[in-house]
């Protein structure tokens, strides 16, 4: 029950704006508009891999012109991928995926589910990712989202036979939909989902096919459709004032994150759907043809269906009050209905219909946007019937806690107001995403809770339950506690109300490289989530490393202050790396989390305890040079590595470029990405080469091959031609081929060894040809694919060196990865080993 509570929002959904918190408000037109969706009671699922892969187009299309339910199964959050709004990488990045994804349902109708798969980053083919994912495991999630969700129908964004031409995660998501729709109806099956859950066998399975999959525009023409279903997608609403397209493309434009603010197309277009499993349908046209969608289907329903149809037919857009008796009539007969299922869904569909008749306004809401278990918040209550239709409050409670229970009129216009101070429970969990409470596997997340798994989100701790009477129907609704406040620069804002550990603490840094023997000052910040709290911090850390305070005190007055301690750390004398944690303690309770807010104007502020930690590393690492100048591409975290190995690192300013200006750097690295990016680039390419003619040393890491070959003449001094070729096991094997050459010995001997422990790949967008003026260094593939040596390539040019590099030194240098840094000090070193030798034969 609590969980369809949550799918309330995404009913009345095309007038609410793209503030998520906000209250819906609707008008008469959407009110039509979700009778019109009560009253078709059929269900769709499309399924992909990866926010972003779904067709908001067919989504919507489904969800306002068909108007069925409509779920959107991605198997992932997204937390391989980059982002272009903020530092959130990796499981936080899926935190705000997840949201982004909600964002788009919010705008097209559709419903979000996932499964505990992780987005372990780019995978050539199904075969590895399903290793990796734990396949019965995912593929049991798949089977238990179609069990709960009960789709007729499902669709497929990719095409599950065709596997190594896409994305492994991509064909994987087919794969694994295909063999669930025929086992989510079998028994034997994941026995174990089915206390919670019945089995259930969908109508009809299609892959969502277009030309692009045919080669070309021209074959798909000639193609045989016997099998497709072709659908107008291009549809106008007039009743929304929106086409399809472009609600689609608002939603689409939710992903901002991945850049994927878009244009809208208008006009008709057509969308095509091939048949894989199940009946044809007659009408090719409709999805749903020859499934019965109406009341009917369920037992019960058919008295239901005649009052509501009726009320459909016969719609007052003037005054939709005038309906209020007979919905409250069809609330009565749904709440007959054994099956729970319909039950359940259409009940919230109901009674968000009546709720927006009336402009009943409920809310709970704090002044404050956290709190912590045991303490005491105060809530405040409002409900406010607009209408002159009689409802009467019966009873508030806050969870199962009676706050009234002495039934009062709700006046036209007139609001039941109260306030309530609530003691929260000291054993109320964190509010943070259930999926990452626990470390989880490269592959898939930890979820203890089997309930939880499918959910976009975790269930909100506290709901207030609002009981009303209306025309003799008992009505209860529910509504999340939420924090609301006022900012002079953008209104009233509603956001998530959390409860938090009393304190939290993070290290400035998630990883610290000690170069040399010498010992380091850490810094440990802790931050109060309530009043006057006063208690100790120590540090775990590995053996061999030693630290001058083995804990220290503090107090902090004030709720959100924030107070940084310092521990000196000293590592030991040999190569080794251990994690060190801060450890609180307070009133007897250990807590070892930081707290990290996800804050964006798009989606709710999203706050996160993860485990605090940070990687130590002691490395013998030998470095020449000390100046090095950085120009940002599109975002890195490489300057803030090579500064924990000593190196003085200066962002540039590309538009401050002049051969001389770079002139006092050891070398100069461009940023991931940097000419795919920064346009001034373009300008300033001549003064970088001229720099590296002048004896200087310039270091590219990677760019995708689309956008710079027409903006730049010459990314290097000579030929050099950038390609899709990666090498994606962070484990396959490296040789080196340049065994004398200086990249691999000075300053550091580098040695296979030193490729051990790399994370998510090795590399991407290597070159794939080069002028003989290169010189490759290293050779790997994938398994089973041709080796590349385009991963690492130097040429010498006038008095300095040119290298390319499209080795991930952005993803492993941020881990602490040695070997990575090893490899790095020797790029940044190249040429200075004859500076170094004579100054040591003077010596
Ligand atoms: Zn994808």
């Amino acid at each position: 029950m609590r969980h369809l509570l949550g799918l309330l929002s995404c009913i009345l959904l095309i007038s609410s704006t793209v503030l998520s918190q906000a209250p819906k408000t609707s008008s008469p037109a959407d009110i039509y508009h979700s009778i019109e969706k009560l009253n078709f009671l059929g269900t769709a699922l499309y399924i992909a891999a990866h926010p972003d892969d779904e067709n908001t187009r067919l989504i919507s299309y489904l969800s306002n012109n068909v108007k069925a339910r409509t779920g959107y199964l991605s198997l992932t959050r997204g937390d391989g991928g980059q982002n272009l709004i903020g530092t959130e990488l990796r499981e936080l990045l899926g935190v705000l995926r997840t949201q982004e994804l909600l964002a788009a349902r919010r705008v097209d109708g559709g419903e979000q589910l996932f499964t505990r798969a992780n987005d372990f980053g780019y995978s050539k083919h199904p075969k590895e990712t399903l290793e990796i994912w734990n396949k019965e495991a995912i593929l049991g999630d798949v089977v238990r989202a179609i069990r709960k969700f009960k789709p007729d129908i499902i669709i497929n964004r990719f095409d599950h036979r065709t596997p190594g031409s896409t994305h492994g995660h991509h064909t994987s998501s087919a794969m694994l939909s295909v063999e669930a729709f025929d086992l989510a109806n079998d028994t034997n099956a994941y026995p174990e989902q089915l206390s919670a859950t019945n089995p259930w066998q969908p109508k009809r399975l299609f892959f969502n096919t277009s030309w692009w999959f045919y080669g070309s525009e021209e074959n798909f023409k000639k193609a045989d459709k016997t099998n497709l279903l072709q659908m107008d997608v291009g549809v106008y609403y007039p009743m929304l004032g929106k086409s399809n397209n472009e609600i689609a493309s608002l939603a689409s434009s939710q992903h901002l994150c991945q850049g994927f603010g878009r244009l809208t197309t208008r006009g008709s277009e057509n969308e095509y759907i091939e048949l894989l499993k199940g009946d044809l349908p007659n009408d090719k046209s409709n999805i749903f043809d020859g499934i019965d969608t109406s009341w009917s289907r369920v037992k019960g329903g058919k008295e239901v269906g005649d009052i509501l149809y009726k009320v459909e037919n016969n719609f007052n857009f003037k005054d939709p009050t005038v309906h209020l008796p007979e919905l409250a009539k069809a609330y009565g007969l749904i709440q007959k209905i054994p099956d729970t299922h319909w039950k359940n869904r259409k009940t919230q569909e109901l009674v968000a219909i009546m709720t927006a008749i009336m402009g009943l306004h409920l809310e709970a809401t704090t002044k404050t946007p956290s709190s912590t278990p045991g303490e005491t918040v105060s809530i405040d209550l409002e409900a406010l019937n607009r209408s002159a239709f009689k409802v009467i409050l019966k009873s508030v409670r806050i969870n199962e806690e009676k706050v009234s229970t002495t039934p009062i009129t709700l006046h036209n216009n007139n609001a039941y107001k109260n306030g309530v101070n609530f003691n929260i429970p000291t054993n109320t969990s964190f509010t943070s995403p259930y999926w990452l409470l626990e470390k989880g596997d490269l592959g898939i997340y930890k979820v203890k809770d089997k309930e939880l798994i499918g959910l976009p989100e975790t269930p909100r701790a506290f709901t207030v339950n609002f009981t009303i009477e209306l025309a003799g129907e008992t009505i209860p609704i529910s509504r999340p506690v939420r924090y609301k406040y006022a900012r002079p620069d953008k209104g009233e804002l509603y956001q998530p109300f959390e409860i938090l550990p009393q304190a939290t603490a993070k290290f400035k840094d998630k990883v610290l490289i000690f170069a040399d023997a010498a010992p380091k000052r850490i810094p440990v910040t802790i931050k109060a989530h309530k009043d006057s709290i006063k208690g100790s911090i120590a540090l775990t850390f590995g053996a061999g490393w030693q630290i001058d305070k083995s804990q220290q005190e503090f107090f902090i007055a004030k709720k959100d202050d924030e107070q940084t301690v310092y521990f000196t750390l000293t590592p030991p004398a040999t190569e080794n790396e251990t994690f060190i944690t801060p450890i609180l303690k307070l009133n007897g309770q250990e807590i070892k989390k930081e707290l990290v807010t996800i804050a964006y104007d798009h989606i709710p502020t999203q706050t996160v305890l993860l485990p605090s930690e940070a990687k130590v590393v002691r490395l013998n690492i030998e470095k020449a040079g000390e100046n090095i100048g950085y120009i940002m591409g599109a975002g890195d975290e490489v300057p803030t590595s090579l500064a924990q190995i000593g190196y003085n690192v200066q962002l540039i300013d590309p538009a401050s470029i002049t051969a001389e200006s770079l002139s006092k750097y050891d070398a100069v690295v461009m940023g991931i990405r940097a000419y795919n990016v920064v346009d001034e680039l373009e300008f300033k390419q001549r003064f970088i080469l001229e720099y590296v003619k002048n004896g200087g040393t310039v270091i590219v890491q990677y760019n995708t091959a689309s956008r710079w070959r027409d903006q730049f003449e010459k990314i290097a001094p000579y030929e050099l031609t950038i390609s899709r070729d990666r090498v994606t096991n962070e484990n396959s094997e490296v040789k080196i081929i340049a065994k004398n050459h200086s990249l691999v010995n000075f300053p550091n001997k580098i040695t296979t060894d030193d490729f051990n422990g790399w994370v998510q790949e090795r590399g991407l967008y290597f070159p794939n040809e080069w002028s003989p003026e290169f010189t490759p260094i290293l050779e790997m593939s994938d398994q089973g694919e041709k080796s590349t040596k385009g991963s690492l390539l130097i040429a010498p040019y006038g008095k300095g060196n040119y290298i390319y590099t499209g080795l991930s030194f952005f993803r492993e240098l941020p881990v602490g990865v040695p070997g990575a840094y090893k490899l790095f000090s020797n790029l940044l070193s190249v040429g200075k080993d004859k500076v170094v030798s004579k100054e040591k034969i003077k010596g």
